[in-house]
């Protein structure tokens, strides 16, 4: 899957959103145009030797490796790339791995393929690989030093407690640390042995100097390093201090010269900060010694933009409580096709367009909602209604038996006789070309949907019941003469005579008239799979909403699964590969467990209509 080509004319095409027009404003008065870069992220002076950047924006996405990806990411994903290919621009893909604690290559490798999948592409020249945020580490000490001795942070020593009482609240004021007037060199020293390892995790935190009275308690002197002795995936042992998210973020964006970095609203309090910071780290201070520090980040600095994250209806989308239900077993793995996950998602049958097309329609907003999971499943419905190849499935079989095949068929070898049959393999095949054909044949038995015979029909019903004439869906009509059954009542089989002579898409074959057409597979040539019937993963719409135990909604008949009867041109199906059962939805081939048993294995993708909450 490519990245789709660029617009010539700029984001045009289009709807437009708050984002586009901040983008769109900011190319049009050359907010950035004096940019410089350098081939790789960097401080201030790395960037002012090099040449104009050449990429007019750039965006970021920046995971956390510490989980799979699920669809709210590939909202954020189409976003950021989305922009950057519009607007002659790049995104860049930077594992945000300050947490020394949580990260895995596992969730690394699963990370970059799932941007791959979705069709993006974060490679620019001379350049393939994807940043990590720990790569920055050495300057994120620097910086803090740098606001250390230009009297912006302190080396604080209250207590967790202490500190948290001092912050105050909404209504209160906080009140300012005792060791909040320490000198810049006793702060520097001190935030030295820390680096050093001379204090205990916890005992002391740097936190910038601000203002403990801000009504935004984030400015309230926020912890910008700590001291935790755990070995980092990446740089070992090297430290045992490390940044905080909100102190580190900012300055990621900035090496990185990134432009627009998007967020979700939930950071929207941390902005004044962001600010903050990046000011403190482009200007240069005077200090009274005479010396000038400073000027460490390139200006203009990168600004924050908020949008609204994706919520959506029977779904969560927090990655903890993702991990919980595959560590509870509740689900097969991250990977299950009930998961939101994108490898949950793909294994679901959903492709990179159906998604990214989803991401289009949901659009870009500033407050939060709720999404209709519908929305997403009628953007694979109509993705896969056009490209995925039909065939005949028989998801709840009984046999029926065309008790006059012999004598019809007696010049043709009677009772064993099959008639080759074929059907379009699409209904509306792309301009100029001619769908491909299916093969399969029709015998003396059939297999067709148990539900398709009623010995005493309902009123309206057209299907199988004594007396009645179907046709069966690209073979022949049939009259239907009765059943046979079981000591229990239960249909063992069902008896119909062929009628002669009506043959779909034979001369005159029409001439008999029938109010139904059903779906069947011949005894000769179906082959057994295996379907996995998916359902709603939870039964109540919020699963998670103000703090409900989600577990407890879970659908206990979220996946059941038949041992179906398919025509033969899907006995051979590629892993991953889509159909439209007719009659039933689409189905995609397994592309974990594509063969159990010898049978070949599909996952209901999505059904034909919409049937949520209905
Ligand atoms: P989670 O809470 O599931 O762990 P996160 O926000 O902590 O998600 P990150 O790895 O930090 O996960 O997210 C990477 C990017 O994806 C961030 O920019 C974040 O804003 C965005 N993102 C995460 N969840 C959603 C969502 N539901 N809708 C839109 N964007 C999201
Ligand atoms: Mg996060």
């Amino acid at each position: 899957m490519s990245t789709p080509p660029p617009d010539s004319t700029p984001g045009a095409t289009k709807p437009s959103n708050f984002l586009r027009q901040i983008i769109e404003h900011d190319l049009s008065v050359g907010t950035y145009a004096s940019r410089r870069w350098a081939g790789s992220p960097g401080d201030a002076a790395h960037h002012a030797a090099a040449p104009p950047d050449t990429a007019k924006i750039r965006t970021r996405f920046p995971p956390e490796p510490n989980g799979y990806l699920h669809v709210g990411h590939a909202k954020s994903i189409c976003i950021n790339f989305g922009l950057a290919r519009d607007y002659g621009g790049v995104c860049h893909l930077r594992f945000d791995d300050t947490n020394p604690e949580k990260e895995d290559t596992e969730y690394v490798n699963s990370i970059i393929d799932a941007v791959r999948w979705l069709g993006f592409d974060w490679s620019q020249p001379g350049n393939t690989a994807p940043y990590q945020a720990s790569d920055y580490f050495g300057f994120m000490y620097r910086a803090a030093e740098t606001l250390i001795e230009a009297g912006h942070a302190y080396v604080d020593e209250q207590t967790a407690e202490q500190m948290r009482a001092n912050r105050g609240d909404f209504g209160k004021p906080g009140v300012d640390s005792p060791f909040r007037s320490r000198t810049a060199a006793e702060n520097l020293a001190r935030f030295r042995e820390m680096r050093d390892g001379l204090h205990e995790d916890g005992s002391m935190v740097l936190r910038a100097k601000i203002d403990m009275a801000s009504p935004n308690i984030n400015m309230r002197d926020p912890a910008i390093y700590r001291i935790r002795r755990a070995t980092h995936h990446n740089t070992g042992d090297t430290w045992c201090i490390y940044p905080m998210y909100t102190f580190a973020h900012p300055i990621e964006d900035a090496l990185e010269q990134i432009t627009h970095s998007i967020c979700t609203l939930e950071f929207e309090d941390q902005r004044p900060f962001y600010d903050w910071l990046l000011e403190r780290l482009t200007e240069t201070t005077a200090l009274p010694d005479g010396r000038v520090v400073g000027g460490l980040l390139s200006a203009p600095p990168p600004r924050q933009y908020e949008f609204a994250r994706l919520n959506l209806t029977y779904v969560i989308t927090s990655k903890r409580k993702l991990a919980q239900l595959v560590y509870d077993r509740k689900v097969s793995g991250w990977d299950d096709p009930r998961m939101p996950t994108i490898v949950g998602l793909r294994r679901r049958g959903y492709t990179p367009s159906s998604l990214q097309l989803f991401a289009e329609r949901i659009g870009v907003t500033k407050s939060d909602s709720w999404i209709d999971y519908s929305t997403l499943e009628g953007c694979l419905r109509e993705d896969l209604e056009n490209t995925a190849h039909r065939g005949m499935a028989v998801l709840n079989p009984v046999k029926l038996v065309l008790t006059n095949w012999d004598e019809v068929f007696a010049a043709q070898g009677g009772a064993s006789y099959l008639e080759p049959c074929s059907l379009p393999a699409l209904p509306h095949p792309p301009e100029g070309t001619e769908a491909p054909a299916r093969h399969f044949t029709i015998g003396k038995e059939v297999w067709i949907e148990r539900e398709d015979y009623e010995e005493a029909p309902p009123k309206g019903y057209k299907r199988l019941y004594p007396g009645n004439k179907v046709r069966l869906k690209g073979g022949y009509v049939i009259e239907c003469t009765g059943a046979t059954q079981d000591a229990s009542g239960t249909i063992t089989q069902v008896l119909a005579t062929v009628v002669p002579d009506t043959k779909s898409g034979t001369p005159g074959s029409e001439t008999v008239k029938v109010k139904a057409a059903i779906t069947w597979v011949g005894v000769a040539d179906g082959v057994r799979a295996e379907v996995r019937m998916y359902d709603r993963l939870f039964n109540d719409a919020h699963p998670d909403a103000g703090g409900k135990d989600f577990i407890e909604s879970l659908n206990p008949n979220s996946l059941k699964v038949v041992t179906a009867l398919v025509e033969p041109s899907l006995a051979n199906a590629l892993p991953d590969q889509k159909f439209q059962f007719e009659r039933h939805g689409y189905f995609v081939a397994d592309r974990v467990d594509h063969v159990t048993g010898g049978k070949p294995v599909f996952n209901l993708a999505v059904g034909l209509k919409d049937s949520w909450g209905k």
